[in-house]
């Protein structure tokens, strides 16, 4: 018994490697994945027929021949199936649909009800997730599979494996089992997960899978980082790994939702904006509840009215002073910024570069610090569903030569 169950992990295993090296080479052949693999000719062949029945994989003509027969190519079908991807950001939600390439397909911003009460506001959550999931299934594409699950991220501390949330800022602190809540109301597979682990899968997919370390830093109503290590996301022991938000960065500063005093996230996160406002001369910053304070910032700093110039310099060069901590704790390829900060990249990127020129150490100067896309979040959420049902169990990566990305 025991052999048989060795066999078929074995045997999935190597599908969702040879599955993964096609979706990652543009074109490919039989005989180029037993070299690459090292997995003998037959087992590719009987792999590759399977998934060509399933209409994963297709078969798009000859390729050359050094000698000997020409092989087939084969090519990935990015359209065989589709996956949702829910960007939850307390005040509104960003919905797509995407293929299993991670294309995108369809999109939709709704906001999301305030609540008097933290079971109030919940609860929009909940019917806002469900209708929004809805309507992206009805708006999908038709496709062999049809649409494989649905990852609904949140800005917060979220266990993948058990589907709990335990902390949203300004919101929630305890134990949400919003799994058994959805339960029975979406009839596909459902995931849940921390929306800066799905801004770094977004941006480690995306790229092709060649970075290998990669830490994605969501800043908006909280902070919260993702973390790609050696090629893999890294979630820690309960699943809540990247809570740079919390870490000190002021052991007398401000108290945080967390229990905490001077978390980075009390500093750096869109609601410490306000703050800096009031400490830039701007007593009674005049801010509208309808939008957000980001935006509205944004507008007034590009209308160059100082005092919003000098709160988004100082909140960028306390953005500055935990990346600076971060790059030097893990040394990754590149750091991606995301969340509702990305749109005021002009006044925040030279203010954390200013601050990255004195705290980071030797090379760690050179690391890149860029912006991340506005999508990045909803199209990574989608991304892992299909990693999950794809891709998950397949083995140690293989090394693609450059030509052929
Ligand atoms: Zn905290």
């Amino acid at each position: 018994m025991q052999s048989n169950i060795d066999a078929s992990a074995m045997r999935r295993m190597n599908r969702a490697t040879v599955l993964k090296l096609v979706r990652d080479m543009r074109t490919t052949s039989r005989i180029d994945i037993s070299q690459m693999t090292g997995l003998n000719k037959a087992t590719v062949s009987n792999i590759v027929d399977e998934l060509i029945a399933e209409q994963l994989v297709v078969e798009i003509g000859y390729g050359s021949s050094s000698g000997g027969r020409k092989p087939i190519l084969l090519r990935f079908n990015g359209n065989a199936a589709y996956a949702i991807g829910l960007d939850v950001q307390l005040s509104h939600v960003t919905t797509v649909v995407c293929n299993i390439r991670g294309e995108s397909v369809y999109r939709r911003v709704s906001q999301i009800p305030r609540g008097e009460t933290a079971d109030d506001a919940r609860g929009h959550i909940v019917e806002v997730i469900v209708d929004e999931i809805r309507q992206a299934m009805d708006a999908a594409p038709d496709s062999p599979y049809g649409i494989v699950g649905a990852c609904v991220a949140f800005p917060g501390m979220v266990n993948f494996q058990s589907g709990i949330v335990y902390y949203l800022p300004n919101t929630f602190l305890g134990e949400w089992d919003i799994r058994s809540e959805l339960a029975g109301q979406i009839p596909i597979p459902l995931y849940f997960e921390n929306d800066a682990n799905c801004g770094v899968w977004n941006e480690f997919v995306g790229q092709g899978t060649r970075l290998k370390n990669i830490v994605y830093i969501n800043a908006g109503i909280g902070v919260g980082a993702g973390m790609v290590i050696d090629g893999k996301l890294y979630r820690g022991r309960d699943g809540i790994a990247g809570e740079f938000g919390h870490m000190t960065i002021h052991p007398m500063g401000a108290s945080c939702m967390c229990g905490g005093y001077g978390c980075w996230e009390e500093y750096a996160s869109e609601r410490s904006l306000l703050r800096y406002l009031r400490e830039s001369g701007e007593a009674d910053p005049k801010l509208s509840p309808d939008t957000s304070v980001m935006e509205q910032a944004l507008t007034q700093a590009q209308r160059d009215n100082r005092a919003y110039i000098r709160a988004l310099h100082a909140l960028g060069q306390n953005l500055g002073f935990g990346i600076a901590n971060i790059l030097n704790a893990l040394n990754p390829d590149e750091i991606v910024l995301g969340g509702s900060i990305v749109g005021a990249a002009t006044f925040l990127l030279p203010e954390i570069d200013r601050v990255l020129k004195h705290r980071a150490l030797l090379m760690n100067k050179r690391v890149p610090v860029r912006m991340g896309s506005v999508n990045a979040v909803a199209v990574g959420a989608s991304s892992l569903v299909v990693h999950e049902v794809l891709f998950a169990s397949a083995g140690e990566s293989f090394s693609i030569p450059a030509s052929d990305l």
